[in-house]
């Protein structure tokens, strides 16, 4: 059935209109193919992530039964979770590589319209599996899904691809798989019974050159806000960056952006449509390709 789903993604990807930019911006694809991994509902890594990740990130039996899907005997056991990574295409990258002070605006709208593609791609396979009599949710989808204390939240989907065996952390707080940095991330939960994806590492940091290595940092060479040193992502910093190129990237693109809507401290709110920022993600050795795959 893994098999099958990929084939759905991928047509999926190839043929939806959400997967597109606008004929403004030449009308191509936003995402390149995509790979996908699975992990299991009792993992032992899902209880980690309330001490790693956020105090009030939720397991996948959790985040079952507060979508309020059935409980079973044993549920954690019977639950599969597929990470899926979304590819930024190499036309955006290309641009973005030339972007100096601002992004590129065919990432920012790419960036963009990726929400409404992801939200897609989630609903279109939860379909997929109650297709086949099986039942499924998402942790984005959820009402069970938050955003709280300013950067933490119930259902993180960098951790979930971790756990998925996908690939890692990095300097720049992104997440490294063998489609590179430059991704977007989204997940389902099934009761389908898939073959699981075994993690190469338990490192969640392997990925990077930094970290395995001592080398590169290439990302804090590009990041015009000075938000990665040796010492990690300064989160703050990043976000005050990314509200200055919001704010300029808003103005220019105006009405070509889609409106976008989140859920914070247990309400749904509309935001200032998001465009990122990325400079970190682009012209690295890890933008397009896991680097430590290439290291002797
Ligand atoms: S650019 Fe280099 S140091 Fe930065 S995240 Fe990528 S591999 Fe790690
Ligand atoms: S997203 Fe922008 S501000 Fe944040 S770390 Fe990357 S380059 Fe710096």
């Amino acid at each position: 059935m893994k098999k099958l789903l990929l084939i759905f993604l991928e047509n999926l990807f190839a043929n939806s209109q959400l997967n597109r930019l606008p004929e403004s911006y030449g009308g191509g694809r936003i995402f390149s193919n995509p790979i996908i991994g699975i992990s299991k509902g009792d993992d032992p890594v899902f209880d980690k992530f309330k001490e790693v990740a956020a105090p009030r990130h939720m397991t996948p039996a959790e985040m079952w039964l507060a979508s309020r899907l059935p409980e079973e005997t044993n549920l954690p056991s019977k639950l599969r979770i597929i990470s899926i990574v979304c590819p930024f295409t190499s036309e955006i990258r290309e641009e973005s590589m030339k972007a100096k002070v601002m992004p590129a605006e065919i990432y920012c709208i790419g960036r963009n319209y990726a929400n409404a593609f992801k939200i897609d791609v989630m609903k279109q396979v939860i379909r997929f599996f109650q297709q086949k009599d099986f039942l499924a949710t998402a942790g984005m989808l959820s009402e069970a899904f938050d955003i709280y204390s300013g950067f933490l939240s119930t259902w993180s989907e960098r951790h979930i691809a971790f756990a998925a065996g996908l690939g890692t952390f990095s300097l720049h707080e992104g997440f490294i798989s063998e489609l590179g940095c430059n991704i977007r991330l989204c997940s389902v939960i099934t009761n389908a019974p898939l073959e699981v994806t075994p993690r190469k590492s338990n490192d969640p940091y392997s990925n990077c050159l930094y970290y395995a290595k001592g080398t590169c940092r290439k990302c804090e060479e590009k990041c015009p806000a000075k938000a990665i040193s040796e010492n990690g992502h300064d989160k703050l910093k990043c976000w005050t960056y990314g509200r200055k190129v919001e704010a300029e990237m808003n103005a220019l693109l105006g009405s070509i952006l889609k409106p976008h809507w989140r859920r914070v401290r247990g309400e749904v709110r509309e935001q200032k449509p998001p465009v990122g920022c990325a400079f970190c993600q682009y012209g690295v050795p890890c933008m397009d390709k896991n680097p430590m795959a290439y290291e002797k």
